[in-house]
């Protein structure tokens, strides 16, 4: 494949100046972009590495669960029809509460879209789709400059921001956004701390093709050491039945398992996974992550902006990771996009940080609560969780509002 730079031949010495830079150009970075220049805002969008290796041709098994807010952002930025194929609906969901083997628990908790007034809870969308996507919506924004690779050097002050890039070029903006994942060096330069917990877990990414279909059904065992998620994915000709999992473990076993062979690491998928689905085959790459929470302590600085993962980072448990940094998005779009004053200014990023700052810390809360509630033993917890997961199926309200606050369709900045 030829690599095709976002960088042109630049002068060096050129001048450009636009309303809002981004720095980092992951999923959240680029999706900001996007929504911004559809909406006719000058932007600039700059990342160290080049964006076309992001666009792994082959299927490598990583995907993402995306809320309905988060597609009506997507949609709202012009990304979703851009999409290379139909993502897969997610219209059940089961959760199952017990151990290894026992993936046939009595007591489980089940929803159901058509119950919930939805057509889905959600889309599978595979993570180099979304990218092809998001490429593809960048290069034909007018109102956008792509600049990968490029290295990005910041001064803020409360004038405004010069980001001089390794091309030789300055950009000049009124607001400069962090969107450069974890290890983000704007807030560090910043110097906004961050509060950190290690679970002791890896992530363990990838999918499986299956024997029997999936009928748009995802299931969250929640086990000892932790849960384990098989989420649908689209029918392809290659694997027409193929979902993606999510598989939190204790760091020794993970690490057992990632040295597993082909073989024995689909055994162990099946014992968690159940034989719902028939025999369970590993396809595409095996991936792992440490799995930490991480919250800035502040999301904003002189004519700075935290969002994505520079702002947090959550337990995978509840899958809601992206989406919730495609909140940071709408939230931080809705003020630029509904204001003609300064887009840096103090005041709409107090705005920022008041809108953002309390949904993250709800979702860090409940996603650190579901893992150590449904990761303990302890015999009289499990039997009260087992018949709480009982009682909440019984009662069809409950259910609903749990169902819609996964989908990010309640609270305040969803639109
Ligand atoms: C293996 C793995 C699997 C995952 N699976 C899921 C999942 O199934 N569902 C889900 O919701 N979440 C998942 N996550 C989490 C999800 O990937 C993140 O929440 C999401 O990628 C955050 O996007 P982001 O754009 O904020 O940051 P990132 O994806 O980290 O992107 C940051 C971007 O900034 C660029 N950058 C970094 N430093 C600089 C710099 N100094 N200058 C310029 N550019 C810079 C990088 O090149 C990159 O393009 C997974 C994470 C990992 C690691």
């Amino acid at each position: 494949m030829t690599e095709r730079a976002e960088t042109p031949p630049v002068t060096p010495g050129t001048v450009t100046e636009v309303a809002v830079c981004i720095i980092g150009a992951g999923p959240v970075g680029a999706t900001l972009a996007a929504r911004l220049a559809s909406a006719g805002l000058p932007t600039a969008v700059v990342d160290h590495a080049g964006l076309p290796p992001m666009e792994l041709p082959e299927f490598d098994g990583r995907a993402y669960a995306i809320a309905l807010s988060s597609r009506r952002l997507l949609d709202a930025a012009g990304v979703w029809d851009l999409l290379p194929w139909a993502p897969g609906p997610i219209t059940r969901i089961r959760c199952t509460d017990g151990a290894p083997g026992e993936a046939a628990s009595a007591l489980r908790l089940h929803f159901d879209a058509a119950e919930s007034g939805t057509e889905a809870f959600g889309w599978m969308v595979e993570a180099r789709a979304l990218r092809m996507a998001l490429n593809a919506r960048m290069r034909s924004l007018a109102h956008l400059i792509v600049r990968a690779p490029a290295k990005a050097e910041v001064t803020r002050t409360a004038g405004g921001a010069e980001i001089r890039l390794s091309t030789g070029e300055l950009i000049r903006a009124r607001l400069v956004v962090a969107a450069e994942g974890r290890r983000s060096r704007l807030r560090e330069q910043a110097g906004i701390g961050i509060a950190t917990h290690d679970y002791g877990q890896l992530g363990l990414v990838g999918a499986v093709a299956h024997e029997l279909p999936h009928e748009q059904m995802a299931l969250e065992h929640f086990l000892p050491h932790g849960p384990f998620a098989q989420l649908p994915l689209a029918p392809t000709p290659e694997h027409p039945n193929a979902s993606a999992i999510v598989w939190s473990e204790k760091r020794g076993i993970a690490e057992r398992m990632l040295a597993l062979s082909d073989e024995d690491y689909g055994k162990e998928i099946q014992r968690r996974m159940g034989d719902h689905l028939g025999k369970v085959t590993p396809i595409g790459r095996r991936w792992s992550y440490p799995l930490s929470a991480m919250h800035a302590l502040r999301y904003t600085d002189t004519r700075l902006a935290l969002i994505g993962d520079a702002a947090h980072g959550i337990h995978p448990i509840a899958g809601q990771g992206l989406n919730l940094g495609f909140r940071d998005v709408s939230a931080l779009a809705e003020l630029l996009l509904g204001t003609a004053a300064d887009p840096g200014s103090p005041e709409l990023l107090a705005q920022y940080q008041a809108a953002r700052r309390p949904d993250a810390l709800v979702m860090m809360g409940a996603t650190h609560a579901l893992e150590k509630l449904f990761g303990n033993r302890f015999p009289p917890l499990r039997l009260a969780r087992r018949l709480g997961m009982a009682a909440v199926d019984r009662m069809p309200k409950l259910k609903r509002a749990f169902a819609q606050r996964a989908m990010g369709i309640t609270g305040a900045l969803t639109r």
